[in-house]
């Protein structure tokens, strides 16, 4: 028996396959470019000339042209859907709003992460613990999951966010930030109509928390 000896496997960083297979996968343009840039001579020893000439099948010639057509279009509808979902990060925002309660009270609310793969209620339990606050994942009105964080930090929410998107490639996305005076104009309004029929010899109603 020969002996052993421990082979480095190497793996493809796109499709994770070694990437003698890359070829049969969807992702192959990307793969093959990856291998080049961190794999050269792996890369040489596949897809030289000399090495794709040496290649043998045990295929005929006529279905292996079938099926690498037949590949080759499903590799470019993969290709397209990719670019489709790069434009679509891309031209998506992130907003944070920043919604005063009262004059102390402030919430975040978080909301556009859904496109990007970020898990959510991870992201929340990170704020929850790293501000040491309140965090949770509701449904916005559009049926949308948002994030939710206790207190004014909508500067260090972005910040973070930021960096998980350029951790992803994402940086050019925009994270937002937003003050909605809507809490602001409902608050003045409650306090105009109580004066209102306060002036009406109707006493105000007493402030209670819900
Ligand atoms: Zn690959």
């Amino acid at each position: 028996m020969s002996e052993i000896l421990p082979k480095e496997v190497f793996y493809c960083g796109v499709c994770t396959f070694p990437p003698e297979y890359c070829e049969f996968g969807l992702s192959f343009k990307r793969c093959k470019q990856w291998l080049q840039e961190n794999n050269e001579a792996l890369f040489d020893s596949i897809y030289s000339d000399e090495a794709l000439a040496n290649a043998t099948s045990t295929l005929s010639v006529e279905k292996q042209a079938k099926i690498s057509k037949e590949l080759e279009k499903k590799q470019a509808k993969e290709e397209a859907k990719l670019e489709r979902e790069l434009q679509m990060k891309l031209a998506s925002k992130v907003i944070i709003k920043r919604i005063e309660r009262n004059k102390r009270k402030h919430v975040i609310e978080i909301s556009g992460l859904e496109v990007f793969n970020i898990d959510m209620k991870k992201l929340a339990k990170t704020f929850a613990s790293k501000f040491a606050t309140g965090a949770s994942v509701t449904k916005n009105a559009e049926k949308k999951d948002e994030i939710v964080v206790q207190g004014d930090v909508s500067d260090e929410a972005k910040a973070y966010i930021e960096k998980l998107l350029e951790e992803k490639g994402l940086n050019e996305v925009q994270v937002v930030q937003e003050d909605d005076k809507k809490g602001k104009k409902k608050a003045a309004l409650a306090a105009a109509a109580a004066a209102l029929s306060a002036t009406g010899g109707v006493p105000p109603p007493a402030q209670k928390t819900r």
